[in-house]
């Protein structure tokens, strides 16, 4: 068999050098197993890790500022070749090449990305990129430092002072909910909590944490919902109206065995159901009302809970 040589650096070429008269190092470099961009930038969210090139921002696995590059160089630079699923990729930064800023923030580094052919180990690739780092807020970090980020309004009332435990009682057990459902949904979250004469106003992430609350609220207590709505402004990539809800909540001033006077009449509260009061008096005579009969001063009178005496 007549010696071969490499067309390209003169090798003698042998079996292990099949690639069109070019011995395997010279074909790899004629024919890099890939081929990226020198340098890529994005931005980072300061406060959650999230990051980003153009318009979306994705939240990262781990807040950890080398798995964040990590993710978004597979899926800003590799991800047509990782489709293939041909090549295995392994990262490296280069720790010389960090760049800190004055905050203490990486936002220059050199990353040697290593690709193997899965079927052919001798196959195989690095090329080194550089990546500058930006840091912004996110979307949702700025909405929520700047404590505007509110899609919906819960107004919870009570009649007066007399009822404000209750108020406490409600806004301990809405705070333990909503802090379970954030854990699951960084989405929602009570904005602020605003003191009202009468109550708080909620200021909420979202209408579906409001749907959460309100479903809490009819197991536990009873009261008469208002909603509304209002147009605050406009999404231009899905076409349509941003609207702000608003729901308000009046408890019902009375509890069960409350004892109350209408007409001069005493009358315990015999059973409270989802919308009717039903009350008793010592004649026996059964007397049933709406919510709504409550929130009028003048109707009734409220004596006394028996269990408060
Ligand atoms: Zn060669
Ligand atoms: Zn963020």
């Amino acid at each position: 068999m007549p010696r071969r040589f490499c067309a390209i650096c003169g090798k003698i070429l042998d079996d292990n050098d099949p690639h069109f008269g070019m011995c395997l190092n010279c074909y790899l470099k004629e024919h890099p197993l890939f081929e990226l961009i020198d340098k890529i930038s994005f931005k980072v969210c300061l406060d959650c890790g999230s990051y980003t090139r153009k318009e979306e921002w994705i939240e990262p696995k781990k807040n950890q500022i080398f798995s964040i590059i990590e993710e978004a160089i597979y899926r800003f630079l590799l991800k047509s070749y990782l489709k293939e699923n041909n090549i295995d990729f392994f990262l490296l930064p280069n720790e010389s090449s960090f760049i800190y800023s004055s905050k203490d923030l990486l936002i220059s580094c050199d990353l040697t990305i290593h690709g193997t052919l899965k079927n052919d180990i001798k196959i195989k690739h690095q090329q080194t990129i550089k990546i500058n780092l930006n840091y912004e807020l996110c979307k949702n970090c700025s909405n929520l430092r700047g404590g505007t980020y509110f899609l919906s309004i819960m107004q919870l009332r009570v009649k007066d002072k007399t009822q404000f435990d209750l108020i406490k009682k409600i806004l301990d057990g809405t705070n333990e909910l909503v802090e379970k459902i954030f854990e699951k949904d960084s989405k929602q979250y009570i904005v602020k909590i605003e003191d009202q004469k009468n109550g708080v106003d909620l200021y909420l992430s979202t209408n579906e944490l409001m749907n959460y609350i309100i479903s809490f609220l009819r197991t536990n207590y009873h009261f008469i919902l208002k909603r509304s709505k209002k147009l605050v402004g406009r999404d231009t990539q899905k076409g349509r109206g941003i609207y702000r809800l608003k729901t308000l909540i009046k408890f019902l001033p009375i509890k069960k065995k409350d004892i109350v006077s209408i007409e001069n009449n005493n009358y315990i509260v015999e059973n409270i159901t989802r919308n009717k009061i039903v009350l008793r008096n010592k004649k026996n005579t059964k007397l049933i009302k709406d919510y709504s009969y409550f929130f009028n001063n003048k109707n009734y009178f409220l004596k006394k809970n028996l269990e408060d005496v």
